[in-house]
């Protein structure tokens, strides 16, 4: 699935923009835990070009992004676009899809029930912003060294990486109690190497809700908007 992936990136000007996005890394001279990289997929093109890599990004797109994370990787490292990166795991891909299929499966809709939303996987969700939250830092790749000096692990290696995963809380990305797997010592966050983005919180409720005002606003029965909590990041 590697070559379809690199085929596709090819093929959709992806790979220029990734070609483009490595050189500004490059060019800042400045070593970071993670790089990050915004991929867009449109999932009709690369089902046609292969309905196996296609049916991956729509149903398992963690999975579908370390395919691209290593194809991202051997590219840097063949063509050597970043002097500084030295691991596969500081490669942090996010897929994003120009769209979805036009079919039921792939819409999330909160007044519908009952709920069946277990997979991690991509959803269009239609409804009305009613509160913003400010927008503020969180982590997208921490790199943590080990506290024994003596230890090959605790010196300028990029080892032990920790990266932002979809749905991952502040606290699950980065810990206080993570320990060296060779000596067994706590692990310390080398803070210069943090890199950070930008996170917004937004209170939606789902468009049927307007219905809801619409029609019962002479009605003496009660009913309540619920709103669900999403992350822009
Ligand atoms: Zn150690």
């Amino acid at each position: 699935m590697r070559e379809i992936a690199l085929v596709y990136l090819d093929r959709s000007g992806g790979l220029q923009k990734f070609v483009h996005d490595c050189k500004k890394y490059h060019d800042s001279k400045q070593s970071y835990a993670v790089y990050r990289f915004i991929i867009s997929i449109n999932p009709s093109d690369i089902a046609e070009l292969d309905a196996t890599l296609g049916n991956y990004i729509l149903h398992k797109p963690v999975q579908a992004a370390q395919i691209f994370q290593s194809v991202c990787f051997i590219a840097i490292k063949t063509l050597s676009l970043i002097e500084q990166l030295q691991t596969e795991a500081q490669v942090s891909i996010l897929l994003k899809p120009t769209h979805l299929p036009p079919f039921p499966g792939y819409t999330l809709s909160l007044s519908a029930f009952p709920f069946n939303y277990t997979s991690q996987r991509f959803y269009m969700s239609e409804g009305i912003v009613i509160a913003m939250g400010t927008v503020t830092k969180y982590t997208q790749g921490a790199r943590f060294l080990c506290t024994e000096d003596t230890c090959p692990l605790s010196q300028g290696r990029f080892r032990y990486i920790r990266v932002h995963l979809p749905g991952a809380t502040e606290s699950a990305t980065v810990r206080s109690d993570f320990v060296c797997t060779l000596c067994s010592s706590p692990l310390q966050e080398d803070m210069k190497f943090r890199v950070l983005g930008d996170k917004q919180i937004v209170e939606m409720t789902d468009a049927k809700a307007l219905n809801a005002l619409k029609g019962y606003a002479n009605d003496q029965s009660h009913f309540r908007i619920q709103t669900f909590t999403v992350f822009l990041r």
